[in-house]
This record gives structure tokens, sequence and C-alpha cells, in this order.
């Protein structure tokens, strides 16, 4: 067991974290009080082969995996400046076309997200569907060579940056023919919707289901051909929700068809969210991710276990950044008889109760991220999971303590804590809920009836 990073991470650390301390909170919250963008800052990551991180060498990455991707998150958070397209552009977008797009995909979007260059936003939720993904509603229907897309998606993130959108839609089992919620091919035992961890094969291949854990029947990546895996067993449907055939397309974000409304969103942050509006939206045969349909439930369960662990990295640094600031605070403010507000173990203690949790999450992702680039993948769902639902209380706590051990203070702009509230409270929410997390923990870890 090895606790340590390399020495390389251990440098990818201290130049992210300089990086990002050259940029600071200020700039963040200067950046989402204008309306702009965090160009800057993204650019010079991006050149510096920050954002690459995870992308093979052959695609001008820096060919590590998600434990240095999680690195460049925490790192950037932790100097104030939390970042969500990390997450969703070379996390979710860059691991998804790296495992499972053409060999064309790959050169085509793998360099440009390397160096940040490209963007690629993610879009998955849909207000009918929410967290239960085996309802949406999003269908792509074949026409010649084409697609066409149709559907509405809800808090996508970053649009208005992107030049492409990875669109999951659902897809008929006959795609020239009408869409029949239910009929069709793939499921996952262990869905994307209750954060299943990870899919192996393709619906076809025998193999395919994605194994929420090995207890469900979901087990493993299958190779081609394995008939005795899951699909048909008990990894056939979810909870008798209709079955998911789904499909990934990657969507030009000025495709005619495809517009987008702005949501007024209560958290400080550069990034914004949309509603996308996809009426028939034409793409053509090669913005299918890997050229299958059969390729779309592998795809989308490769991006989840990287967004779940890169978005729990944001959340720790942000979890640091805001305790760093409190610490600073109370080891030097005052007000009884010279005495700093940090001696009194009632402001002490609940900062030194979330710097415990925070660490508890940090080690948890890094398990996870570890698993992960070892291709662990059910291990990496697993602890990508718990380390998710970890990060994301722990995050909410060292803010909320944080803005509480600063007093007045701590609801002021300049001392940049309370500008962490909203992000740090959408964290137990996105991209999976914290009540889906531990429904997922009650059944594959516990064992426990699914109620859903
Ligand atoms: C800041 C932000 C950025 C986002 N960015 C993106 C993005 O880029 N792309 C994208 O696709 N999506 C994005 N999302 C959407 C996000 O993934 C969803 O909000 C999330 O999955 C929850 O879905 P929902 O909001 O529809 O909640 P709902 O599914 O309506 O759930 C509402 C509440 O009910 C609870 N609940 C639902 N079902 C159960 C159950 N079976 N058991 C117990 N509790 C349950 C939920 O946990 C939640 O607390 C973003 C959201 C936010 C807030």
């Amino acid at each position: 067991m090895d606790f340590d990073l390399t020495d390389e991470q251990a440098q990818l650390r201290d130049a992210v974290r300089a990086l990002g301390r050259r940029y600071g909170h200020g700039y963040f919250v200067a950046k989402a009080k204008a309306g702009e963008h965090t160009t800057e800052l993204w650019s010079e990551a991006g050149r510096l082969g920050y954002l690459g991180v995870n992308i093979p060498t052959g695609y001008g990455g820096g060919g590590g995996g998600i434990t240095e991707l999680a690195i460049v998150c925490e790192e950037l958070a932790a100097a104030g400046c939390p970042l969500l397209l990390l997450v969703v552009s070379p996390a979710i977008a860059g691991t998804v076309i790296a495992r499972h797009g053409t060999e064309e995909q790959r050169s085509r979007f793998l360099p440009g997200l390397a160096d940040g260059s490209t963007k690629v936003a993610f879009a998955i939720t849909e207000p009918e569907a929410g967290s239960n993904f085996h309802q949406l509603g999003t269908v792509a229907r074949r026409d010649g060579d084409d697609w066409l897309i149709s559907g509405r998606k809800c808090y996508i993130s970053g649009v208005d940056e992107a030049d492409h959108v990875l669109v999951v839609a659902r897809v008929p089992a006959d795609p020239d023919g009408t869409v029949s919620p239910g009929a069709g091919g793939a499921t996952a035992s262990g869905s994307p919707d209750d954060g299943g961890a990870t899919a192996g094969g393709s619906p076809d291949d025998g193999g395919a289901t994605a194994g929420g854990s090995p207890d469900d029947g979901g087990a493993t990546a299958g190779g081609k051909g394995g008939k005795g895996a899951t699909a048909g067993g008990k990894g056939a449907t979810a909870g008798g929700s209709p079955r998911l055939r789904p499909a990934l397309f990657v969507v030009p974000t000025d495709a005619p068809g495809l517009t987008r409304s702005r949501l007024e969103m209560e958290i400080v942050s550069p990034e914004n969210q949309f509603l996308l509006y996809l009426d028939e939206v034409r793409v053509p045969a090669d913005a299918l991710v890997g050229g299958s349909v059969d390729a779309g439930l592998p795809a989308l369960f490769a991006g989840l276990n990287p967004e779940r662990i890169t978005v729990a990295a944001m959340g720790v640094g942000t979890g640091r950044y805001a305790l760093e600031r409190a610490s600073e605070y109370t080891a030097t403010r005052r007000v009884w008889r010279g005495r700093s507000i940090g001696s009194h173990q009632g402001v002490a203690h609940p900062l030194a109760h979330a710097a415990v949790q925070v660490e508890l999450a940090r080690l948890m992702i890094y398990k996870a991220a570890t698993r992960y680039d070892a291709g662990r993948d059910l291990e990496a769902g697993i602890a990508g999971n718990l380390a998710k639902y970890a990060a994301g209380e722990a995050a909410a706590l060292a803010v909320d303590t944080a803005v509480q051990a600063l007093g007045g203070a701590g609801m002021t702009t300049e001392y940049g804590v309370a500008t962490l509230l909203g992000a740090v409270r959408a964290g137990r929410i996105a991209p999976v809920s914290r009540e889906m997390i531990l429904n997922f923990v009650a059944q594959h870890v516990l064992g426990q009836e699914k109620s859903y």
C-alpha cells in the first residue's frame, strides 16, 4: 500500500498549485460577476499541458490517468478556482472519446481537448427524467446516413463556451422506425442513475452490462461473446424502468435546430448552466461515438467514474481552500483579551472536524482514481461513488464552517468564502445526488432491495 504521489505527480501538483494561486479566487469571482469566462486560466493550463494530462500521448496529451486529472482539479480548486469544465470536457468527453471513439473521432477531438482549444460539454440530464436516466426522452433516429436528434436537456454546463456537446440520446430498437421505450437492447443493472459502476462490452456481445457491483449480477467488463454474462439476467432491466438503449453523439453547439437558454443559477461561477432544445438536429453518421449504437452504453459508463472522481477532487480542493482561508483568519483575529479566536475550541473544533472530513474524502478519491487507472473499473465505481459522496458532504461542511468562523467577514466578497456556498451545495446534488449514491451503496454494497 502506497499513499504517496509519484515524483511526477507531486511536481504536477506543485505546478498546478502555483498556476492556480497566480490567478486565485479573486480572479475567479471577478470573472463570474462580470459574466465572463476564465479564458486566460483555461488557455494557460492548456498550454502547460494540465488540461490534457489524462489524454493519450499519441493525441497530444500527457498520457497520465484520472489520478493526474484529479490532481489538476483539486489544486485549481484549492487555489479558489474550481473549474467545472475540467469535469465535463477532459474528464468525461476526453475519456469517452479516448476509450470508445473511432480513430477518426480520436484524431479530431483529442488534441484540442488536450490543449484546451476544444471544449466539449456533456448533456444527459432531462427535465422529465431527472435522476432516472432510464426515462430519457431525447431520441435519435436514422435518416439515410445521418441522424436526427430531438429532445430537451437541462442544467447543461458550459454550452456557451463549448464548440461541441456530447449528447446522450435514446435509440429505438430499430433506429429507422419508431421509438418504443422498453424495447430494444441494452440495459444497465448498476445504471447511470444510481451511480452504477462501469460497463464493459456492448449489449450485443453478451458481456454487456454495467455492473453496479458483482453481487447484482452486473459484473464485468465483458469481451465479445461472453454468453454467460448478464444481459437478460438480473441486469436486464432496472427496477422495471423502461430499458435504455443509449447512444452518444458529438454535436456541434452551432448545429441548426440546437438552441439554448441560460438558467439563472444561485452559484457564483464563471461557468453557466443551460436548457438545451434539440429539434430534429441533423448530424452525420460520424457524430455517433464509436460509430455504432452498440458503443453507446459502454461509452456512457466510461464517462461516469472520471466524472465522479474529478468532481469529488474539485470538492475537496474547494474544502481545502475554505479551511485555509478560515484558519489564517482565526489564527490572527483577536477579540477577547488578545487571544486569537482560533484558540477557542468552539471555533477550532468545527474547523478541525471539517479538515478530517476533507482529508478522508481525499483518501477515497485517490483510491478510486488509482483503481480506475489500473483498469479495475468495478472497484473504481464503488470507490468513486463513495468519494463523490464524501467529498460533496465534506466540501459543504468545510465552506459552511469557514463562513461561520469568519463571522461577518465570512459573508463578504473580499474574504472569498461565501462565494463558494452555492457551488458546494450543488456538489451534493450534481452530477449524481447524495441520495442516489446512498441508494447505490444500500443496494450494491449492503445488498438491500431497490424501492424505485
Ligand atoms: C451546477 C450544476 C451543473 C450541472 N451540470 C450538468 C451537466 O453539465 N450535464 C448534465 O447532463 N447535467 C448537469 N447537471 C444536472 C445534475 O446532474 C442533476 O441535477 C442531478 O443528476 C439530479 O437530477 P435532478 O436535478 O433532475 O433531480 P431529481 O431527479 O428531480 O431529484 C430531486 C431530489 O429527489 C431525490 N431523489 C430522486 N430520486 C430518488 C430516489 N429514488 N431515492 C431517493 N431520493 C431520490 C434526489 O436525490 C434529489 O434530492 C448539473 C446540475 C447542477 C446543479
